[in-house]
C-alpha cells in the first residue's frame, strides 16, 4: 500500500497527523503534510485508511 498526500488540497488540518501520527509529518513553515514513509508500513495500513477517511480535503491518496 502506498500514500500521498495532494499538497494542492492540503489545508493543514493536522488531522491525519493526529490520527496516525507515525505516518504523517507536517511542514514547520505551511504546515502541509507529508508521508513519513511512501510505502506504508503494514502495523500502520489500518490508520493511514483511517487518516485518509478523515481528511476534510480528501488530499490523502492510497495506492
Ligand atoms: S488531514 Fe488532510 S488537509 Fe489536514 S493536514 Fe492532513 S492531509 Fe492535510
Amino acid at each position: 500500500m502506498k500514500v500521498s498526500v495532494d499538497g494542492t488540497r492540503c489545508q493543514g488540518h493536522t488531522l491525519c497527523a493526529m490520527i496516525a501520527p507515525d505516518s504523517f509529518e507536517l511542514d514547520d513553515v505551511d504546515g502541509h503534510a507529508s508521508p513519513v514513509n511512501e510505502v506504508v508500513p503494514p502495523d500502520q495500513e489500518d490508520a493511514v485508511r483511517e487518516a485518509a477517511h478523515s481528511c476534510p480535503e480528501q488530499a490523502i491518496v492510497i495506492e
